[in-house]
């Protein structure tokens, strides 16, 4: 429904993953009793995912209902309109924001744009949270022959191909072939490469196996990382624990081998050419870059993209332009370092983004951000997991029991709360979903 602003200060969130949703959750706890009320949420998606379980849909262990929440089924009462669109330029001192409308008969979101309509959305208050983008690092190829894993539609992609890949091989007669198409690469070992990794074994040992036992002999599953170690930014007892549950379930593990160059048939990595038939990008993120058009300059962090904000997460030099989640480069104090581009933080950052627009509307001192790691939780298949709680750390079923119970916590909404509690319910009891998505 849309409302005129009659006055009121106009509020946008650009973006509804993490950073968003909680800084309207945020908006509405703060202001649902005022007048005060004109919030306009733009994303390009009706629907909030929780990214860091993508990897469970793309191995058939949770259905993309069991990740997502519809936006339109946020508390209602402080949101003037939902706008489902593609943030093109936010012009910081005109204070507007351009969008563009999607196709929604277009079955590829990347080429959703409709060309003839778009729309100025003015603000007083904005909150820019559009997370991230992969970065492919300029290797040769990696961006036209591999698949990445950030969005729904990316794990319907793995899943397919992964299915397909079985399909293919079936009616391939040359055994190299065969070999090939079955070889799947992840390539980058951080978090997401872990655990996509370790679910991907649980999945080709267990249900693929059963499904196609011929072809079975010749799959493998490769993950290199291009660094000495994996899960490389947190303590070195991660990635040396990653590394041997992984080589465990028969995941040939390769650290500090970089891919240096994708193809059609398979990758080169350490002088070498292994053919695969798939190769999954898992190997680095920037922040989303839109075009921002301003009179005094805003500051980006070259590397990672990510706009410069103050403490308070105003961007230098437009105190009425918040940034939080991924594309925020807040640095910490007590270290030259910016916070870290996760979940935990993108929640707590977009959180306190709003509570500063709702301080300075009532002209009140702003608040610091400050964020202490509450610790790291890494699924490494079904049953294993590794985990750093108040500085102790231990992996095995109890810190598998601890990161489910968190992130049953963490997602959003109730509905998709007990999709997911239900679907790990009957996963450890039955087989897998292994049909194509
Ligand atoms: C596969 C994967 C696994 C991860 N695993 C973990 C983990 O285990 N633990 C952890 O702490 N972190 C993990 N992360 C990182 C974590 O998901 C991010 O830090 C977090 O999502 C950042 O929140 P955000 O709000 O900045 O961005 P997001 O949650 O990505 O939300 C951005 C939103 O903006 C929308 N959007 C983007 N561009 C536009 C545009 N131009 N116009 C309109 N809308 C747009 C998107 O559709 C999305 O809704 C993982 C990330 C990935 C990709």
């Amino acid at each position: 429904m849309r409302k005129e602003a009659e006055g009121k200060t106009r509020i946008v969130i650009l973006g509804a993953g993490f950073a968003g949703v909680y800084a309207y959750l945020r908006l509405h706890k703060l202001l649902h009793d005022t007048k005060e009320k004109h919030i306009t949420f733009i994303s390009e998606r009706d629907l909030f995912t929780f990214v860091p379980m993508i990897h469970e849909v793309a191995t058939g262990t949770l259905l993309p209902s069991s990740i997502t929440q519809s936006i339109r089924s946020l508390p209602p009462c402080c949101l003037n309109r939902f706008i489902e669109a593609r943030v093109m330029r936010v012009d910081i001192d005109a204070k507007k924001i351009l969008v563009h409308h999607l196709n929604p008969e277009a079955p590829d979101p990347g080429k959703r744009i409709k060309e003839v309509s778009e729309e100025e959305v003015p603000f007083d208050y904005a909150i820019l949270a559009l997370g991230s983008d992969v970065n492919f690092f300029n290797i040769p190829g990696a961006k036209e022959h591999t698949l990445t894993l950030s969005t729904l539609e990316d794990a319907r992609r793995v899943k397919n191909r992964i299915i397909e890949s079985f399909e293919q091989a079936q009616i391939t007669k040359s055994e190299a072939e065969k070999r090939r198409l079955l070889r799947f690469v992840i390539a980058g070992g951080g978090l997401t490469g872990v655990e996509l990794a370790g679910e991907l074994a649980d999945l080709l040992h267990g249900e693929l196996k059963k499904a196609f036992p011929l072809l079975y002999p010749y799959a493998e599953i490769h993950l290199y990382e291009g660094r000495e170690r994996f899960i490389c930014f947190a303590n070195e007892w991660f990635g040396n624990r990653a590394f041997q549950i992984l080589s465990s379930k028969h995941v040939r593990v390769f650290c500090g081998m970089p891919l240096s160059e994708v193809s059609s048939e398979g990758i080169h990595a350490g002088g070498e050419f292994v053919p695969a038939g798939t190769v999954i990008w898992t190997a680095g993120v920037q922040a989303r870059e839109i075009e921002i058009v301003s009179k005094k300059r805003v500051l980006k962090d070259v590397k990672s993209r990510r706009i410069k904000v103050n403490e308070y997460l105003q961007v230098l030099s437009y105190p009425y332009l918040f940034v939080a989640g991924d594309q925020a480069w807040i640095e910490k104090k007590e270290r030259d370092q910016p916070y870290p581009m996760r979940a935990q933080f993108a929640v707590r950052e977009g959180e306190v983004a709003a509570e500063n627009i709702v301080r300075l509307m009532s002209k009140k001192a702003l608040k610091e951000f400050f964020w202490r790691d509450k610790g790291l939780l890494v699924s490494v298949g079904k049953g294993t997991a590794l985990a750093e709680v108040s500085g102790i750390q231990f992996s095995g079923v109890l810190a598998w029991v601890l990161y489910r119970v968190a992130y049953l916590l963490k997602i959003v909404g109730l509905r998709a709360k007990f999709r997911t509690a239900l679907e790990w319910i009957l996963n450890t009891f039955l087989p897998r979903d292994i049909s194509k998505l």
